[in-house]
C-alpha cells in the first residue's frame, strides 16, 4: 500500500512545484503584512476545488491588524467517510523581508536545477505545497479514509504568531476535539523530527540617573555608567554561568544546546545624531537594555529572572545611586513532545519507509508557532516536520530542493495513513 501512496504523490511533482511556485508569487512580507488576503484566498480557492470546506479567519484586533493589511487566515477541513482523529498541517503564509544580496527576484518563484528559489520558498511555502499534495495522495489513495484532514495558512509567524496561530487557538481551533495531530511543515530538514523549542524570556531594563550639565557630571547621576555595572557583571558572572548550563534538549545547532542570552540594544541619554539637531549636552538620566534570554526544560522561568534581578539587587545595594526598573516583553515556555506520542512515531515511520534510516529527533533553538498550539490549545501531540534546510531561511538567494519537497510529501503521506488509517497497528 505504500508504494501506491509514493507513486501519487510522485505522479504530482510538477504540480508540487508549481504551487510552491505560485505561492512565493505572493509577497507576502512581514511586516507590515503585505498580500495576506490574496494569499490566503488562493489556497482556499485551490482547497476548495480538493474537496476542502474552507473558512476564512482574520485575527481582529491583534498587531497590525488593519483594514489595509488585515491579519487574513485561512483554514480548511476535508471530512473523511466515518469518524477518526483529525490530522492538521499549519504553514505560516507569511515571509521576512527579502532584503539585499539576490542574485534572482525574490518573488518569481524561479525554478532552476531542482530547486525553486524565493523568499519563503523553505521558510516555509515548500513545506507548505508539500502538506497540500500530501494530503491530496493520500485521498485519492483512500478515498474513504476515517476521520479529517485540516490544512491552514496563518500569518504573523514570524513577527510572534499572534494574529495567526494564537488567534485561531483562542477560538479553539487547535483543541481537542477538533484537532488530534498537528504537523508544522517549517523547515527542519526533511529526515529530522522537530520536537518543540526553547524557552524565551526579553525584557528591558532600565536603569535611572539624574539630569545634569555635562560639564559637571559630579552634579548629576550617570544612567549610562549604572547600566556599563550591569554589562560588566553579566559579562564576570552570568554570561560565564549561562555557558555551562547544558541540556538533555536535543537543540540544533550545537551551540545551542544550552542557555544564552543576546543584548537586543541599547539606548541611554538623548541622541547622539548630529545631523538633524545637536548632541546633547547632558549627563543621561536612563539608560535601557533589552535582553533575549533563551532558557532550557531544565530550568525554571522564576529562575531565569531571578538571576537577573539578583545582579541588579546587588548593584543596588552596593553601588551608590544605582536604581532600576525591570519590564518583561515576552515570555515563552520551552516544549518538546514526548518521542512516543503519536505523531512522531507516525512520522518517524515516514521517515523510516521513505529515506531508510532513523530520523534525527531535535529541538528548535528559536521558537515558532507551536508554542500556541502547545500552551493556548493544550495540544501536545504536535511537531514540526518539513522540507529545506533550516540555514537558508530569512537569507538571500533562498530554495527549496524539488526532491526534497517530493519525499518530504511522501513522509508527510505516509503520517497520513498511520494517524488516520492505523497503518502502524495492522
Ligand atoms: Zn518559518
Amino acid at each position: 500500500m505504500n508504494e501506491r501512496l509514493a507513486r501519487a504523490v510522485a505522479s504530482r511533482r510538477d504540480e508540487l512545484v508549481a504551487l510552491c511556485v505560485d505561492l512565493i508569487r505572493f509577497p507576502t512580507v512581514n511586516p507590515p503584512g503585505d498580500a495576506y488576503t490574496p494569499c490566503a484566498e488562493w489556497i482556499a480557492h485551490r482547497l476548495r476545488r480538493a474537496g476542502y470546506e474552507t473558512i476564512m479567519v482574520r485575527g481582529e484586533g491583534t498587531p497590525g491588524d488593519t483594514d489595509r493589511y488585515p491579519r487574513t487566515n485561512v483554514v480548511a477541513r476535508r471530512a473523511g467517510r466515518g469518524p477518526g482523529p483529525t490530522v492538521h498541517f499549519n504553514s505560516h503564509i507569511d515571509v521576512v523581508e527579502a532584503g539585499a544580496g539576490w542574485t534572482v527576484d525574490p518573488f518569481a518563484g524561479a525554478v532552476r536545477e531542482g530547486r525553486v528559489y524565493g523568499r519563503g520558498a523553505c521558510d516555509m511555502k515548500g513545506g507548505l505545497a508539500a502538506s497540500i499534495v500530501a494530503a491530496e495522495a493520500f485521498m485519492e489513495v483512500f478515498p474513504d479514509f476515517p476521520g479529517a484532514i485540516e490544512i491552514s495558512g496563518t500569518v504573523d509567524e514570524e513577527s510572534g504568531g499572534f494574529g495567526g496561530v494564537a488567534y485561531l487557538a483562542r477560538q479553539g481551533y487547535f483543541s481537542k476535539p477538533r484537532v488530534d495531530h498537528v504537523i508544522i511543515p517549517e523547515p527542519l530538514n526533511k529526515d529530522r523530527i522537530c520536537l518543540g523549542h526553547r524557552g524565551v524570556w526579553w525584557a528591558e531594563i532600565e536603569t535611572k540617573g539624574e539630569i545634569a550639565h555635562g560639564s559637571m557630571p559630579f552634579l548629576g547621576d550617570c544612567a549610562v555608567r549604572h547600566m556599563g555595572a550591569v554589562l560588566d557583571a553579566f559579562e564576570d558572572e552570568l554570561f560565564p554561568a549561562l555557558d555551562a548550563k547544558r541540556t538533555a534538549m536535543p537543540v540544533v545547532p550545537e551551540g545551542a544546546r544550552r542557555s544564552t542570552m543576546n543584548i537586543n540594544s541599547i539606548h541611554g541619554g538623548q541622541t547622539e545624531d548630529y545631523r538633524p539637531g545637536l548632541p546633547s549636552p547632558n549627563v543621561p538620566d536612563w539608560c535601557r537594555l533589552t535582553i533575549d534570554r533563551r532558557f532550557l526544560l531544565e530550568e525554571r522561568l522564576e529562575e531565569v529572572k531571578g538571576e537577573v534581578t539578583a545582579i541588579l539587587d546587588r548593584l543596588a545595594r552596593e553601588r551608590p545611586k544605582f536604581r532600576y526598573s525591570i519590564r518583561d516583553v515576552m515570555e515563552v515556555l520551552p516544549t518538546m513532545t514526548e518521542r512516543d506520542a503519536p505523531v512522531v512515531t507516525a512520522v518517524a515511520a515516514g521517515i523510516r519507509e521513505v529515506f531508510g534510516r532513523e530520523p534525527d529527533y531535535v529541538i528548535s533553538p528559536g521558537t515558532y508557532d507551536q508554542k500556541h498550539v502547545a500552551r493556548i490549545g493544550h495540544l501536545h501531540d504536535c511537531i514540526a516536520y518539513g522540507p529545506g534546510i533550516l540555514d537558508l531561511a530569512h537569507r538571500p538567494d533562498e530554495w527549496v530542493g524539488i526532491d526534497d519537497m517530493v519525499e518530504s510529501a511522501t513522509v508527510m503521506a505516509y503520517s497520513l495513513d498511520a494517524l488516520l488509517n492505523g497503518a502502524l497497528t495492522r
